[in-house]
């Protein structure tokens, strides 16, 4: 398995409840690396932007809304199979379908408001960390 890189958010309904350090701390105990982070506050066109993918879905306004209603912490993640192994402990969507310990099953708050993302394929993770990150603030 080769090292990989993906995008993750720790999204509104985490960072109002102060839980970055905790989200952080499943992070590194899966082996995956933070090498980027910020916090940003989106505006509700940028989160748009973001998940223009989903723009079709009855959800997507809601969840433009929801993007943009607090800051955000997004940040690069590297490690062995980092896509999925973020994925892994990040849980399934719906908090109510998530593995014991994951992030979503001890923090997510509804299928909306589920305290993080991730990316779902190198594809995406490549485009999506250029969104929101230059080569030049990525550091190995
Ligand atoms: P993410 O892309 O945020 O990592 P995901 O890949 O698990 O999550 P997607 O199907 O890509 O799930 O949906 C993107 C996001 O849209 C979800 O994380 C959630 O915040 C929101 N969402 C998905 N389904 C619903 C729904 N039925 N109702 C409200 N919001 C939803
Ligand atoms: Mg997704």
């Amino acid at each position: 398995m080769a090292t990989e890189r993906t995008l993750s958010i720790i999204k509104p309904d985490a960072t109002r409840r102060n839980l970055t350090g905790k989200i952080n701390a499943k992070f590194e105990e899966a082996g995956l690396r933070i090498i980027a982070q910020k916090r940003i506050q989106l505006t509700k066109a940028q989160a748009g932007e973001f998940y223009a993918v989903h723009k079709e879905r009855p959800f997507y306004d809601e969840l433009c809304e929801f993007m943009a209603s607090a800051p955000v912490v997004v940040q690069v993640l590297e490690g062995e199979g980092a896509i999925a192994k973020n994925r892994e402990v990040m849980g399934a969507t719906n908090p109510a379908d998530a593995a014991p310990g994951t992030i979503r099953a001890e923090f997510a708050e509804s299928v909306g408001e589920n305290s993080v993302h991730g990316s779902d394929a190198p594809e995406t993770a490549a485009e999506e960390i250029s969104f929101y990150f230059s080569g030049l603030e990525i550091v190995g």
